[in-house]
């Protein structure tokens, strides 16, 4: 991997710079990159580097220059090709762990730099991090929970972290924050794992309650997995900083609206991360099979249904907390179940379809989503000071988000990645 001198400098200049804030873009600025960071942002013409420095200029013309995507949910050891998650929980942690290298190059070259990785087996979500920082494979900057915490037999339990009752709780945070852990992620419901119970809570209010005082004690924000609506009341009676999914149905299965919830949810100013387009990849991978073979079963039909009405509530529930001021953040939760790594703009994209504009779905997978993962200080705002975290695409992303695909470069630390043409 190329690392810049003391002495280099690169000044890259667009039509364009989106500061990531929400803030309208401004033309006839350029950046300037030294020693890992933002060196300096002003008018073209105004920048420059020292005398007798080593000096690149970049001209993208009609392009627009952001800071790197930050993606609040990613998991990095799945394959992201509609394998069920307890066959990728029951693979070897070697072989996760290249996987999740591979995949995490996927998402830096697709221009995310910085990741929050919500939940891996054993030590690869640790491993992962420490390779990328010791500069042994690339990929963006992660932030991890390490494993989640669930219970006995609960959603994720093949990842390693199974604990009951409010001592086993305790002692599971703590190890987690000993080996490393940067924000405690909670199975606060069951999930797709098969001996779990999407439509059930888990943990007691007890047990919430104690993991998230045991999580803020160590300075550590918590995530809430919350596949029904009392996960979501248990999550945020606990205090849980994001909510995640957060599926308005009952334990019938039944989608009912709970405004007194939602009202619960704005006045506890908790981040929701409503996880949209991995339910319409998943719709989008059978209909697709059904179409290579020239039919559906019976039973594949009912389930597109099905999904396809749980997609329609939940992008009426996402519409109206919208309204309500709760604030959203891009999680892709790729390459889990059929949403592929490498494709985090399609969520910004079905933020746009539940009530968000384009350069509020833009925030949310950039200042907002780094501000809910405690990153702001670094990640998700052009500034100076700042690691030299920057992405270049063609076109303008705030009149079309497709303009996030056609990628120019994207600079880590200052340093232009090399990327396959
Ligand atoms: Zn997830």
């Amino acid at each position: 991997m190329a690392t810049d001198l003391p002495n280099d400098y690169t000044l890259i200049k667009a039509d364009r710079i989106f500061d990531g804030t929400g803030t309208a873009p401004i033309s006839g600025q350029a950046v300037l990159l030294n020693g890992g960071q933002i060196t300096a942002i002003g008018p073209v013409g105004e920048l420059s580097a020292p005398d007798g420095s080593n000096l690149t200029v970049i001209d993208y013309g009609d392009s627009t220059i952001l800071p790197g995507l930050v993606d609040g949910h990613t998991h990095m050891m799945a394959p992201g090709d509609g394998t069920h998650g307890d066959i990728t929980g029951a693979e070897q942690d070697d072989v996760l762990l290249m996987r999740a290298l591979q995949n995490a190059r996927t998402f830096l070259h697709a221009g995310v730099t910085t990741a929050r990785e919500n939940g891996a087996k054993n030590k690869v979500g640790f491993s992962l991090k420490e390779g990328i920082r010791r500069g042994l494979s690339e990929g963006p900057e992660m932030v991890i929970s390490g494993r989640p915490i669930t219970i006995t037999g609960g959603h994720f339990w093949y990842c390693g972290s199974e604990a009951d009752g409010v001592e086993g709780v305790r002692s599971e945070v703590r190890k987690l924050v000993k080996e490393g852990a940067d924000f405690i992620k909670i199975m606060a419901t069951g999930g797709s794992t098969w001996s779990s119970n999407p439509l059930r809570p888990s943990y007691t209010l007890e047990e919430m309650t104690v993991i998230v005082e045991e999580a803020h004690r160590f300075g550590k924000l918590t995530a809430a997995h919350c596949a029904s609506m009392q996960g979501i009341k248990n999550a945020l009676d606990a205090g849980v900083d994001m909510i995640i999914h957060c599926v308005f149905e009952d334990e019938t299965g039944m989608y009912e609206f709970n405004e007194p919830l939602a009202e619960q949810l704005a006045a506890a100013k908790a981040w929701v991360n409503p996880t949209l387009h991995v339910v319409q990849a998943g719709i989008d991978q059978a209909v697709q099979i059904g179409y290579n073979r020239g039919w559906l079963t019976d039973n594949e039909q009912i389930s597109i249904d099905s999904a396809n009405r749980s997609l329609d509530t939940r992008n009426e529930s996402v519409n109206r907390l919208i309204k309500m001021g709760v604030r959203m953040i891009a999680g892709s939760d790729s390459p889990w179940g059929a949403f592929p790594p490498g494709e985090f703009v399609k969520e910004m994209i079905a933020l746009t379809k539940a009530g968000l504009t384009n350069t509020e779905a833009l925030v949310t997978g950039l200042s907002h989503a780094a501000e809910s993962i405690a990153v702001g200080g670094k990640a998700g705002t052009l500034a100076t000071c700042r690691p030299g975290d920057v992405l270049v695409v063609g076109g303008n992303p705030i009149s079309d988000l497709n303009a996030l695909w056609d990628i120019k470069d994207v600079y880590k630390s200052g340093v232009r990645v090399t990327r396959p043409v």
